[in-house]
């Protein structure tokens, strides 16, 4: 086994150990079986506030993939086996190293993501809360019994692990998105091969380092990186993977769904978004528009519940936007690192690039812009928080999902109208109402068609609750009670009469 400073690049030596009380959390290699292992080829990891090179990750080959898949199956019948407490006991120790450790694993979420440090801070709690709560859940995974058809017999149903469940995650929650799938599936008793965003593998093997110190058996939980498609394949290919976790784009959602079919295994996706943001007529403006705010800008809007096409009622329109702007404009664009920010860099040049492509699209198509000088950018990974006003459903910003610090804003004249336009998207993930009427507030809640609506509040997601889309936004839930049904099987037992001949 090579030395812990042998596995570090100088990259890394100079530019995270620096931000780190304890720089064994940062590691380039996968974890695999317990052990720290090397592919072929490494990849660049960069921070996006700098496009300098932090750290190097290493790209595993299939084979690799492969024995990650076979240790986590071989991992499985044990880990199953032990009782529920045990497994509970092991996941709080994780939980518990989690939050000991939350100040270096968001200085490492700020380095290779670029989200503020408040917001690196929040997803290290939120993350860490499932953990908790699967652990105490993995108590509670009860079966049921059920009053029998069958004269004489008794019948009854267990929750059994599914097996080896792959979990696929994207860089804009590098942490939670992980500990959402790992924490349900590790404590119904499976056993798991991560596969994180290349953009930001450094918080996924840090959990990894985690893991084993808070004594998860070998095998049990294992990272694997390297470029997505390959490594997916082999996860999606595997007959011994049992239940594919993913959350990520529905283009890509939709590939994994096809790479799948050949061997049925349990899928459920965590996909697009395109959240509506309703005002309603009797909602006071100054508070509307700092919620707009709070929805629209978190994560620099990299984000899948991000309002997406803000609709105001017609009467309130001007007034609205007029508040919304200033709000907008007080909002501070810099580093992650530098504390008092609200907006740090966006993920890659790509994404600075296709946040211009949508706000010309929409001024080429007749929107107005009210704010957003691009020349006042920190960096070239920078946008300016932009509002767009008069936005139509021609406009890609307002059919897409932006996942960019650019907020659409349009006017509507009815409810009817506001519910067929807020669901005219593929999407269906998340939706805000804002409002006091509570008649217009169930008009609402029983005519949008999304999996979650938050009335009055930004803040919706949490471990207790059932986070999840319809449509083209997913498949399943994660979190909640719900969480455990994406990793296990339902198993029935008819156990017949003693004595088949009288039936009792
Ligand atoms: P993405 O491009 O779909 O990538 C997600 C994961 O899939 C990464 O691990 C990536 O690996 C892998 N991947 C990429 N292309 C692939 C391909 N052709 N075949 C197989 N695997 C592939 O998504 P992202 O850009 O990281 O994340 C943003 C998206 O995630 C947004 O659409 C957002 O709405 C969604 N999201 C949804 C939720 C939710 O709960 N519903 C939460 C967060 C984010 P590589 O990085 O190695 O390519």
């Amino acid at each position: 086994m090579t030395s812990f400073a042998r596995q570090i690049s100088s990259k890394v030596t100079e530019a995270i150990m620096p931000f780190l009380d304890d720089p064994r959390l940062v590691r380039e290699l996968a974890y695999v079986n317990g052990r720290w292992i090397n592919g072929d080829r490494d990849f660049a990891v960069i921070d996006p506030a700098s496009n300098e090179v932090i750290g190097h990750c290493t790209e595993l080959r299939q084979e690799q993939v492969e024995t990650a898949i076979d240790a986590a199956a071989a991992a499985f019948p044990a880990w199953r086996d032990r009782l529920a407490d045990e497994r509970a006991e092991s996941l709080m120790r994780w939980y518990e190293l989690l939050l000991e450790n939350r100040e270096d694993l968001a200085r490492l979420m700020v380095l290779e993501q670029g989200k503020t440090m408040q917001d690196a801070r929040g997803e290290i709690s939120y993350g860490a809360s499932f953990v908790r709560w699967f652990a105490e859940e993995a108590r509670r995974a009860y079966g049921e019994t059920i009053p029998s058809h069958i004269p004489g017999a008794r019948l009854m149903t267990v929750r059994e692990p599914i097996g080896v469940a792959a979990l696929i995650t994207p860089w804009n929650f590098p942490n939670a998105m992980i500990t959402r799938k790992a924490a349900a599936a590790l404590a119904i008793g499976c056993s798991v091969v991560v596969k994180p965003a290349s953009e930001t593998p450094f918080s996924a093997l840090a959990l990894a380092e985690l893991a084993e110190r808070a004594g998860l058996p070998r095998g049990v939980f294992n990272v694997v990186t390297g470029e997505g498609p390959k490594v997916a394949a082999v996860l999606c290919r595997s007959d011994k993977v049992r239940a594919l976790s993913f959350t990520g784009s529905t283009r890509v959602g939709r590939l994994l769904l096809e790479q799948s079919a050949g061997t049925v295994k349990r899928c459920s996706m965590e996909l697009g978004g395109n959240a509506p943001f309703i005002v309603l007529p009797d909602m006071e403006v100054e508070a509307a528009a700092a919620a707009a705010v709070d929805a629209k800008f978190q994560t620099s809007g990299q984000d899948c519940l991000a309002a997406n096409r803000i609709f105001v009622p017609r009467e309130q329109y001007e007034p609205f936007l007029k508040v919304f702007q200033r709000r907008i404009e007080q909002l501070r664009v810099g580093s992650g690192m530098q504390e008092g920010v609200d907006i740090g860099p966006l993920i890659f040049p790509r994404a600075v690039q296709k946040a211009r492509e949508l706000v010309d699209d929409a001024l080429a198509k007749g929107a107005r812009l009210l704010t957003g000088d691009q020349s006042r950018a920190p960096g070239a990974n920078y946008f300016m928080p932009t509002l767009l006003a008069d936005v139509t459903p021609e406009m890609q910003v307002y059919r897409e999902e932006n996942f960019c610090p650019v907020a659409g804003v349009l006017a509507y004249d009815s409810l009817e109208q506001v519910i067929d336009m807020a669901n005219d998207t593929e999407y269906g993930l998340a939706a805000y109402v804002y409002g006091n009427d509570m008649r217009d507030v169930w008009r609402l809640l029983n005519g949008l068609a999304f999996g979650m609506v938050a009335v009055n509040s930004v803040k919706m997601t949490g471990h207790p609750i059932p986070f999840g889309g319809i449509k083209q936004s997913g498949l399943g839930r994660e979190g909640s009670r719900h969480g455990f049904d994406e990793y296990s099987e339902i198993k029935y037992y008819c156990l017949g009469s003693v004595n088949p001949v009288t039936g009792r």
